[in-house]
């Protein structure tokens, strides 16, 4: 590295003045170059690695590389006030943010500088950013179901509370969409909600505030916005921040939802972050620990044990693919740590099947256990049969005869894909979920036409709440459907399909 020679001179008359006060340049630096949000400095000999630290005109900085001679230091914005020569002073403590009940319905920026007009955060606690995750022996496996409300998603790939669950896809085929559904079905279940836009435009950002304030879910929601325009710095720092403010919920026995929008920016921020500090870079430029990047972040989701408080912390971190493709290096990466994906398609967006989930790549590996028992009972089957459609779809356009069995298969197929079906905005409750499920399975669809199916299940909805409210009530509550309630279902559902095939023949 240049060091000029003034720059040198001053350097070592500052090295005499302080000779005597020699703790002094040890908690002292100065900047020797500065550019791309990245600044180099000489001395602070015993600074830790990612400590904060102070430039002048309140710039603040993050210091990620610790070199023999210099250390390397991210700016968190403010780059242009930075000149050389700057003195740098320690602050000895580790990158924190705010954390707390006062964040709830805010929104912040990664170092916990509120965004809205909501005046300052009320709150003396303070969270680490980086801390390590809870060790195998503190945590529980994942048994309470964390409900999504979206049918495709509760019935066939459930999500536990202290799970990870990948939502992967192409752009624009309904990733965000999911989380927000997720986030807005969380009201009155006691569930904290933290959503973290990462390199986002600001417009999509505002636009997704704003969804979830008309949705009532800013009452116990916090967003954590690190949006395009930020500093990579500060993009690479806002999902940590995001899990810390969690964590406070989590190691206060309570339950948060994190949703990571998404990591596939977050990867490429640190990778900027990364070639500026000269790291080698590896695969496709990233540098070497891009997995450690993800995985101590997720790792930071769990499910504690009684002794901890039994608070947990689900994540749904996002990762965007290009033209489906889920072998590049950090969809792959991400894959691995999450406990399963819930893979988007285009195809199917565009085709009108939303969500758009390709059920027979998505997986949920541990979510099984969490799943309600009645869901369990209905939609078992669910997956084999669509799989089996499926293939039928693709044999049967090539205009060959079917016979009987595979006809009957088409058409179920056909119905219970229409079922799983779902508009933004509405997620539904278990109890009807596993009503209109229940008959499409037991084949109370096979009566009317495809074109028919959503309207049916508008009014079937309807229909049980105003007439057997009872029954509703008994799937909530048993969580089980034993002899006496599949009775009761069976023959409400009779009485239903009369009722609106008369209405239809009106
Ligand atoms: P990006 O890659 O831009 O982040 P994304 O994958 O997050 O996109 P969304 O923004 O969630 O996708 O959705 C894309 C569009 O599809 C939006 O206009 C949204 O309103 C619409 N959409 C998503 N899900 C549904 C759904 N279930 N029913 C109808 N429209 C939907
Ligand atoms: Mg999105």
């Amino acid at each position: 590295m240049e060091i000029k020679a003034d720059e040198i001179s001053k350097i070592i008359q500052r090295q005499i003045e302080g000779y005597e006060t020699e703790i002094d340049i040890k908690e002292v630096g100065t900047v020797t170059s500065v550019g791309d949000g990245i600044a180099r400095i000489y001395g602070l000999d015993r600074v830790m690695c990612n400590e904060l630290l102070e430039f002048p005109q309140d710039v603040y900085g993050i210091a990620l590389n610790l070199e023999e001679d210099s250390v390397g230091v991210v700016l968190l914005g403010g780059s242009h006030l930075v000149k050389e020569g700057d003195l740098v002073k320690r602050t000895h403590r580790i990158m924190q943010v705010p954390a707390g009940q006062a964040l709830i319905g805010r929104v912040v920026n990664p170092l916990g500088v509120p965004l809205d007009d909501k005046g300052p955060i009320k709150s003396d606690m303070f969270m680490v950013v980086e801390r390590l995750a809870p060790g195998v022996v503190d945590r529980l496996p994942v048994k309470e179901p964390l409900q999504t409300g979206i049918k495709a998603i509760d019935a066939m790939i459930p999500i536990g509370r202290g799970q990870r669950e990948l939502i992967i896809g192409d752009r624009q085929t309904g990733k965000t969409a999911i989380a927000i559904d997720t986030i807005i079905n969380q009201k009155g279940k006691d569930v904290i909600c933290i959503y973290v836009a990462i390199g986002q435009k600001n417009s999509t950002v505002a636009y997704t505030i704003k969804v979830l304030e008309d949705y009532g879910a800013m009452d116990y929601s916090i967003v954590v916005a690190a949006s395009a325009s930020d500093p990579s710095p500060v993009q690479y720092l806002a999902p940590y921040s995001g899990c810390a403010i969690g964590e406070y919920f989590r190691d206060n026995g309570k339950h948060a939802l994190l949703v990571y929008d998404d990591l596939s920016k977050h990867a490429a921020a640190y990778r900027e972050i990364s070639l500026l500090l000269k790291r080698p870079p590896g695969r496709e430029a990233y540098p070497g620990d891009v997995f450690y990047l993800h995985s101590r972040l997720l790792e930071r989701a769990a499910k504690y044990n009684e002794k901890h408080g039994g608070g947990s912390l689900t994540a749904l971190p996002i990762i965007e693919t290009q033209a489906g493709d889920v072998s590049g290096y950090i969809p792959t990466n991400v894959i691995s740590i999450t406990d399963g994906q819930i893979y988007l398609e285009s195809e199917l967006f565009n085709a009108g099947v939303r969500p758009a989930i390709n059920v027979g790549i998505s997986v949920s590996r541990v979510g099984g256990n969490a799943q309600v028992k009645a869901m369990k009972q209905v939609a078992g089957q669910l997956r084999l049969d669509l799989a089996q459609y499926r293939e039928l779809v693709t044999f049967a356009q090539f205009g060959t005869e079917l016979d009987k069995t595979s006809q009957a298969q088409l058409d179920r197929g056909g119905r219970l894909t229409e079922v799983l079906k779902q508009d933004q905005y509405v997620p539904l409750s278990v109890e009807r979920q596993i009503l209109v499920i229940y008959a499409g399975n037991r084949g109370f669809l096979d009566e009317f036409k495809i074109s028919q199916i959503k309207e049916y299940e508008e009014k079937l909805y309807e229909f049980f709440e105003k007439e057997h409210a009872d029954i509703l009530k008994k799937i909530a509550e048993k969580k089980k459907i034993d002899e006496d309630l599949d009775g009761a279902i069976s023959s409400a559902l009779k009485e239903f399909n009369i009722k609106f095939k008369e209405e239809k023949e009106l």
